[in-house]
């Protein structure tokens, strides 16, 4: 049995979360989940979207699954994602782009992975209104964190067999600040021979990704290039409803699609929940459960494969429709 904390979330959150953790169940694998709150819903009793109970639990257990929490924005509260990630020291967010079954896109081989740091750069929160006319964001980048994302990336290429990781800067502009990223990755690849090492800047990447994107493998970004990067690449194996993601610190790591609480279909039985589904079959894989992990993710594959979809990609199934033909596909 394991104890794992579920943040349902808000908008389509619950929704979603009702139907991975109804799949797992199904599949046979016993999971305690303890079940946290968070978000706008519990600003009103509690004062903060992020309560310290949602940090303790996910301290207590190291594993958690989370569903999209949305921040209200202009009433002065931090990003629940960012608070989470850096609360907990999550410092690398994984999020890994693959194509799937039956789903068309304009590229049929799509396999690469994107690692993005999470801790710093423009999300540092460092802002300062000059005068009425200006305001500053300070981009912050450290030795410490882009060392220690870059060992992540080649770390993670050598454990699961990638030949290559490209860091992507704009070192041309941003001398010093983008700068100490490469030359910290640099340092980092020289400790790994066996992985081939590239460099590219990301205005270019982009391009590149969009005419081929066989052509990369492990990219490693600073926190915002991989935020606008990794929605560009979740576009290119389908959109928001199949891309998933993981933050992932020295401690503890919190699985998480990479879209958001889409309160436009909140509530109307339309979201696809696949991109949950796939983050919580990488939590299982990180908590050694990769029989069952490997049971699911065929059950959801044989499914997309008969045809079988939500709206967002093409198909006219609504998300209880959904789960309930994958559970009948494990
Ligand atoms: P955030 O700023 O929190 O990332 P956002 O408004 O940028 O949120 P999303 O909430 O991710 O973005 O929604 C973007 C669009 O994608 C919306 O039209 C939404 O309905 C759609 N979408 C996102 N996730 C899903 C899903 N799981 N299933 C179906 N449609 C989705």
């Amino acid at each position: 049995m394991h104890n794992i904390t579920l943040i349902n979330g808000d908008g389509i959150g619950p929704e979603i979360s009702d139907s991975v953790v109804k799949i797992i169940e199904k599949s046979g694998l016993e999971i305690d989940w303890d079940v946290q709150t968070a978000g706008s819903d519990v600003i009103e009793q509690e004062g903060t979207p992020l309560p310290q109970r949602v940090l303790d639990s996910i301290i207590k257990n190291k594993v958690a699954l989370k569903a999209p929490v949305t921040t209200p924005i202009g009433k002065g509260f931090r990003s629940v994602n960012v608070q989470l990630r850096k609360a907990l020291d999550l410092y690398a967010n994984l999020r890994p782009c693959k194509n799937l079954p039956a789903i068309e896109t304009r590229f049929n081989n799509v396999d690469l992975v994107v690692v993005r740091e999470n801790t710093e750069d423009l999300y540092a929160g460092v802002e300062e209104q000059i005068d009425e006319n200006t305001a500053h964001s300070i981009k912050i980048i450290t030795r410490q964190a882009s060392e220690r994302i870059c060992k992540f990336a080649f770390d993670y290429a050598v454990k699961n067999n990638r030949k290559e990781v490209c860091a992507v800067s704009k070192a041309n502009i941003m001398k010093l600040s983008d700068g100490l990223f490469l030359e910290s990755y640099r340092k980092i690849a020289q400790n790994y021979p066996q992985i081939k090492q590239r460099e590219i800047l990301v205005d270019n990447l982009c391009m590149q990704l969009v005419q081929d994107p066989t052509r990369f493998d492990v990219l490693v970004l600073p926190n915002l290039y991989g935020d606008i990067v990794s929605d560009l690449t979740a576009g290119l194996i389908g959109g928001l409803g199949v891309a998933q993601g993981a933050n992932i610190g020295k401690d503890c790591a919190v699985f998480e699609p990479v879209h958001g609480s889409a309160p436009d279909i909140k509530g109307q039985n339309k979201a696809n929940p696949t991109a949950l589904l796939l983050s919580a079959i990488e939590m299982l894989k990180y908590i050694n459960e990769n029989n069952y992990a490997q049971k699911i993710e065929n059950a959801l594959f044989k499914t997309l494969s008969e045809g079988y979809k939500t709206a967002d990609i093409g198909g006219t199934l609504s998300t209880t429709e959904f789960t309930d033909k994958i559970i009948s596909n494990l």
